[in-house]
C-alpha cells in the first residue's frame, strides 16, 4: 500500500504533520512524557494523523503515524493510540481544534487526586499566567483509560482549551502545536505550584479570574 491512498497531502498538512513529530519529541525530552505513554493528533483535511500505539514520543517518525477518518475508521497498517475515542471526542466537541495532546503529567494527576469532585469541577487556579492561556481547567471523573466512558466525559466536558481527567492526565487542544505545549506547560507549573504551597493555598477569586479573561479576550 502506498501513501497516497490516504488522499491530498497538501504542504499544510505536511507542515502540521512535521510539527507534530517535533512536539512529540519535545515532550519526551521536556520530561512530560515517559515511556511508551502519551500520545499526540492532528486534524488534516480528509481526516485525523495520530502516534501509534505502543511507539514512544521519542521513536515517532512520518512511517508510525496512523491515520483515521473522523469517525475513527482507520486507514494503513499502523494502529492508533488507545486513546483514539478521546481524541475523536475532541473534534467532535472543538470545531477549531486542530491539535490534540494527551499526557501524563505528575503534578496535574497529583491536584486531580486531591479533590473532591462533587464540590469543585476546576483545577484549583494559583498562577495568573495558567489562568491567561489556559482559562479554567475542567476536571472529568475518573474512568479507565481508553474507555468509551471517558471519551463520552470528555466530548460532554464544555472547555476552553483543556481537560483534567481525574487520576489520570490531562488533554489540550489548539489551533497549532506550540500554543498547545504553552497551555500544558503552564497547567503543569500551576499545579506544581499548588502542592509547593500546599492545601491553604490561596486560589484566584472568580472576580480575579474574571478580569485575568477579559484581558486575554
Ligand atoms: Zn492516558
Amino acid at each position: 500500500m502506498h501513501n497516497h491512498v490516504f488522499g491530498m497531502r497538501t504542504a499544510n498538512n505536511m507542515d502540521l504533520q512535521d510539527e507534530m513529530i517535533r512536539t512529540c519529541r519535545l515532550l519526551f525530552q521536556k520530561g512530560l512524557a515517559t515511556s511508551t505513554s502519551g500520545n499526540l493528533s492532528a486534524r488534516v483535511d480528509d481526516g485525523i494523523v495520530l502516534t501509534a500505539t505502543g511507539v514512544s514520543l521519542a521513536d515517532v517518525t512520518e512511517q508510525n503515524l496512523a491515520r483515521t477518518d473522523l469517525a475513527g475508521n482507520v486507514s494503513g497498517s499502523v494502529r492508533p493510540t488507545k486513546e483514539l475515542g478521546l481524541h475523536l471526542a475532541i473534534y467532535n466537541r472543538h470545531p477549531d481544534a486542530r491539535v490534540v495532546i494527551h499526557v501524563h503529567p505528575a503534578h496535574c494527576i497529583a491536584v486531580s487526586a486531591q479533590m473532591d469532585l462533587n464540590r469543585e469541577q476546576f483545577l484549583p487556579a494559583i498562577t495568573p499566567q495558567s489562568v491567561m492561556r489556559a482559562g479554567r481547567v475542567p476536571v472529568v471523573p475518573y474512568f479507565p483509560p481508553g474507555s468509551a466512558e471517558l471519551a463520552q466525559a470528555v466530548e460532554n466536558c464544555p472547555a476552553r482549551s483543556a481537560v483534567a481527567l481525574q487520576n489520570h492526565g490531562l488533554v489540550v487542544f489548539a489551533a497549532e502545536f506550540v500554543k498547545a505545549i504553552g497551555i500544558l506547560e503552564e497547567i503543569e507549573d500551576n499545579c506544581r505550584v499548588r502542592l509547593l504551597a500546599g492545601p491553604s493555598a490561596r486560589t484566584l477569586t472568580q472576580g480575579e479570574i474574571d478580569l485575568l479573561l477579559k484581558r486575554v479576550m
